[in-house]
């Protein structure tokens, strides 16, 4: 299992940074795209940068219907109609209908999986709603999310069925219920995280500074 963070507030200095988060993960020769930033660009100049092909890309899972997690979608389907988009049930019908045009759609109501190890946590009911997606390895379980507008405890509490949780990477908005993190070994908390200070001092150890280009492999 390798992840490679395509777009993030944070980039290495050869890469483009804005508001937003994208993460490509692979998985037995499976490539699947979880978010796409806020805008297709520098997402695109990303993907090449760190080596990838658009058009080699199996599976495009959409978080939640923001800007900053969507602004590159219809950039990539431009360069690639052959993948699959996995989006809510509950996102717009104009914003599904503009993907159906471009790609095949999957809408997901509750949990499933989407491709070997890789499982979406369902619709989680929310302002807005949102998916996020649970990956095993043998080290145990990483989350990735979107924005994490649900609650990260939410979330977690979903993976944890899956196994011990080992990472959790991507956006905690406005989490503050720390202890809910004591026993994930890498804390990625990056993009919208607004506590992200108190999450550094707490957690010394675990937390791990996320910048667009980082791969953790496992
Ligand atoms: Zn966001
Ligand atoms: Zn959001």
């Amino acid at each position: 299992m390798k992840l490679t963070i395509i777009y993030n507030n944070e980039a290495n200095p050869n890469l483009k940074s804005g508001w937003g988060f994208s993460c490509l993960i692979e998985e037995n020769g499976k490539k699947v795209l979880f978010d796409t930033g806020c805008e297709g660009p520098g997402l695109l100049y990303n993907i090449k940068e760190l080596g990838y092909e658009v058009r080699d890309i199996n599976v495009i899972v959409i978080s939640h219907q923001h800007w900053d997690h969507t602004g590159g979608l219809f950039d990539v389907l431009e360069l690639n109609n052959k993948s699959e988009v996995f989006v809510l049930n509950s996102f717009s019908e104009h914003f599904k209908n503009e993907i159906r045009k471009r790609a095949e759609i999957k809408e997901i109501k509750s949990e499933q999986e989407i491709t070997e190890n890789i499982y979406t946590t369902g619709l989680i009911k929310n302002e807005p709603d949102e998916q996020a997606l649970i990956l095993k390895t043998n080290k145990g379980i990483i989350v990735v999310v979107g924005c994490s507008h649900p609650g990260v405890d939410k979330i977690l509490e979903i993976a944890k069925k899956y196994g011990k949780i080992y990472a959790i990477i991507g956006g905690f908005h406005g989490f503050s219920d720390l202890d809910a993190l004591r026993d994930i070994e890498i804390i990625g908390a990056c993009h919208c995280t607004q506590y992200m200070n108190e999450i550094k001092e707490r957690f010394p150890k675990q937390f791990r500074e996320i910048r667009a280009g980082d791969v953790i492999e496992i």
